[in-house]
């Protein structure tokens, strides 16, 4: 088991910047919205997340600036737990009270499939009260440039801490120790792979890559991995993942030329789940459960696109 409990404590008192912003954390703004009866969404106020959320970046995924998460490029007070390709960092810009930026040791582009590996080995290697997560090239990272993942904890998300009630779970199918639901009565469409114990890092792989294969064909992308947003945490002696496949990287919102309607978000993982974070206090203050439900609506696949996707991953499921 990895101590990350243990690194966070080490380097915190060594670094004025990170110890100042999960200072501030501790004091941020917060309030829930609810978008049903039972669908909870926490919004949170943090400054220090503006260059996320306003980072410009490229329909295709790309920046122009120097890359940050290369190692010879991270601040001096940075330490590193390593762990084979890649590197634990803290998180200096945390949205979480212990928040962990993974990079690959390599400079290389955003893909979960090409480290698919070192991400599934995390899920096995991290304590149970940490997520793992990822965000696509073209929803979220604030480094398309360089391949990584994230780690916070749990039982901060709403969508995580939902004990996901059958009636709200669709079975899609059952594949070699794992299985596929499609979440429903949320207004954010995605769907959640439930692996056992048992199920090595290719089985869930090979569920992965039908349904990244099946959004593609489906939405006509070059490359479905820039657009999913993955969390992933273990419950007990199963691995959940939770896959939010994406129609726009930003809502329209964002492109308001309207004061009163603009609103600076770039909705990523953290978004996907239910904890909220605008680093404008106006937006915090603004936003209630119609500007989020148009937010989801904008940025999540449509009920109807959902559908035909589960259809397709069922008309395979028949093929075989
Ligand atoms: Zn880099």
């Amino acid at each position: 088991m990895i101590d990350l409990h243990a690194f966070f404590s080490q380097q915190l008192p060594l670094w004025p910047l990170a110890q100042a912003n999960y200072n501030n954390l501790k004091q941020a703004l917060i309030k829930d919205v609810y978008l049903s009866d039972f669908e909870r969404i926490r919004l949170v106020c943090l400054p220090a997340r503006i260059a996320s959320s306003s980072a410009k970046i490229t329909a295709k995924g790309e920046v122009d600036r120097p890359c940050f998460l290369c190692s010879h490029r991270l601040p001096a007070e940075q330490q590193h737990l390593d762990f084979g390709h890649c590197d634990i960092l803290v998180n200096p810009f945390p949205v979480f009270e212990e928040h962990f930026t993974v990079p690959s040791k390599k400079h290389q582009d955003q893909s979960l499939l090409d480290e698919w590996p070192s991400f599934y080995r995390l899920l096995q290697e991290i304590p149970q009260d940490y997520v793992v997560f990822f965000n696509g090239a073209c929803c979220g990272a604030s480094a398309p440039d360089h391949l990584h993942f994230q780690i916070g904890l749990k039982d901060v998300m709403p969508l995580q801490m939902d004990t996901f009630a059958s009636e709200n779970l669709q079975c899609i199918k059952h594949y070699e120790n794992c299985s596929l639901y499609a979440l429903q009565h949320y207004h954010r469409q995605a769907c959640l792979l439930r692996a056992t114990e048992n199920a090595t890092q290719e089985n869930v792989l090979e569920v992965l890559k039908l349904f990244l294969q099946t959004f593609a064909n489906l939405c006509h992308l070059d490359d479905a991995e820039k657009h999913i947003n993955v969390v992933a945490w273990k419950d007990g002696s199963e691995y959940l993942l939770l896959i939010f496949p994406r129609a726009a990287h930003r809502p329209q919102c964002f492109y308001s030329e309207d004061e009163n309607k603009r609103m600076i978000t770039s909705p990523a993982s953290v978004e996907m789940m239910g904890y909220y974070i605008f680093p404008r206090a106006e937006d915090f203050h603004k936003a209630d459960a119609a500007a989020l439900k148009a937010i989801y609506r904008d940025v999540c696949l449509s009920q109807e696109v959902m559908s035909q996707l589960f259809a397709l991953l069922l008309i395979d499921n028949e093929s075989k």
